[in-house]
């Protein structure tokens, strides 16, 4: 027993030299583990992909229960289907590996092919008679280049769905519904006999002070101080004027708005021109309401205050100029409205490259989140289409995100 014994004690230390002058190394020896792998990183190691090693390698866990630890990390594929191997940013899945019509590149915006659903304007819609406002199709090159057809549309200006004005009170004792509303900070007001007595706190500026000692309210009242007070060179003898134009100053204008049938998405918005260096290439026009009125550039409400001036818009949003009409700053639910069965937002007009606007908020009353630059989203049922900004912000979308009619 004792030789059995020394010869043992002799055959681990002859064994253990070995191994040390092979390794030569200081690694204590150690016991091989399975680790599997946790490709999705959640903790829980994959069953069928596994290595055995003493110390945990990275990427692998002791844990090999993980239903659907994929093994693989997954990356977004874009749909392709064009077949030009360019891939569409707005139609993606994420998978382990290309599926089928996929690919890895998303920079195809060109619609030739896309399953993305495109909306062509519904003609219909509009609230055309036929003699004051018409609808035709005409040739049209966009600004893209794109020749296609678009609705050339002509009309008077003059809403058939809702009354023009009022715009200014008469007296400071009378209530809003004597008066349209004003745009400031993103808060719409109502202008009542009330708003123009208080102008000269609201503003801080006691310059203020819009109505005569019996509390009546100075209002242009001729076609010519509508079109003087309207002048962002408005002379002294207009401060201290609400500005009203009236729709019997405007009933010869007609005008002419080229709307492309289907909208092409572009891959750069185009921005909406606007007066100074800062303006851009594309239409001042936003878009128009289905009565046929436009959805116009903000109006210049800092000149209009600077000149001591104020030129309400009625409840509808809307106010008239000599040179445009009755036009909108403002989406404010008064013109026609087309619910949407689905809870979104109602449709209330088109914009200038044919992409349909909506209302802001939705059946309950919320606000999509996923907007891009121009106010614009994406759904299978609508397509590309925008929502309307606050009636407050003086405004409506932001720029277009499709070609328009040059
Ligand atoms: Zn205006
Ligand atoms: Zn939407």
């Amino acid at each position: 027993m004792k030789n059995t014994f020394l010869i043992a004690i002799m055959l681990f230390s002859v064994i253990s030299i070995f191994s040390s002058c092979k390794d030569d190394d200081t690694d204590t020896p150690c016991t091989e583990t399975t680790w599997y792998e946790d490709a999705d990183g959640d903790g829980l190691g994959n069953p069928d992909s596994s290595q055995e090693a003493c110390d945990q390698p990275e990427g692998y866990v002791a844990d090999n229960t993980d239903p659907d630890d994929t093994s693989c990390a997954e990356t977004t594929w874009y749909e392709d289907a064009d077949g030009d191997g360019l891939g569409n940013p707005n139609v993606s899945q994420e998978a382990c590996e290309q599926p089928e019509g996929y690919v890895a590149d998303n920079t195809d915006t060109d619609e030739g092919g896309s399953s993305l659903t495109v909306i062509d304007v519904d003609e219909a819609l509009f609230l055309a008679d036929g003699t004051d406002f018409t609808i035709t199709t005409v040739d049209c090159t966009l600004s893209d280049g794109t020749v296609t057809i678009c609705y050339q549309i002509v009309t008077n200006g003059v809403p058939t769905d809702h009354d023009m004005g009022p715009w200014c009170p008469n007296n400071i004792a009378d209530g809003a519904d004597a008066g349209g509303i004003w745009l400031e900070g993103g808060e719409v007001y109502d202008v009542d006999g009330a708003f123009i007595e208080n102008m000269a706190t609201f503003y801080g500026d006691n310059t203020w002070l819009m109505y005569d000692g019996n509390g009546d309210i100075y209002t242009t009242d001729t076609e010519e101080d509508c079109g003087n007070a309207a002048n962002p060179n408005v002379g002294e003898e207009y401060q201290n004027f609400c500005v009203e134009c009236l729709p019997s100053y405007v009933t010869d204008l007609t005008q002419t708005y080229l709307i492309p049938v289907t909208p092409v998405r572009l891959d750069t918005p185009v921005d909406f021109a606007m007066m100074g260096p800062m303006g851009g290439d594309g239409p001042s026009v936003r878009g128009l309401a289905f009565n046929g009125v436009r959805f116009d550039a903000a109006a210049p409400t800092d000149a209009i205050l600077g000149a001591y001036t104020l030129a309400p818009f009625d409840d509808a949003g809307g106010h008239i100029n000599l040179a445009a009409g009755y036009h909108y700053h403002a989406a404010t639910g008064v013109s026609t409205t087309i619910d949407q069965t689905d809870g979104h937002a109602g449709m209330i007009g088109y914009a200038m490259d044919g992409h349909a606007i909506y209302a802001r908020l939705d059946a309950n009353g919320e606000e999509p989140t996923d907007l891009d630059e121009c106010r614009g989203h994406y759904d299978d049922i609508r397509g590309y289409h925008y929502h309307v900004d606050a009636a407050g912000n003086n405004n409506f979308i932001n720029c277009l995100g499709g070609a328009y009619a040059n």
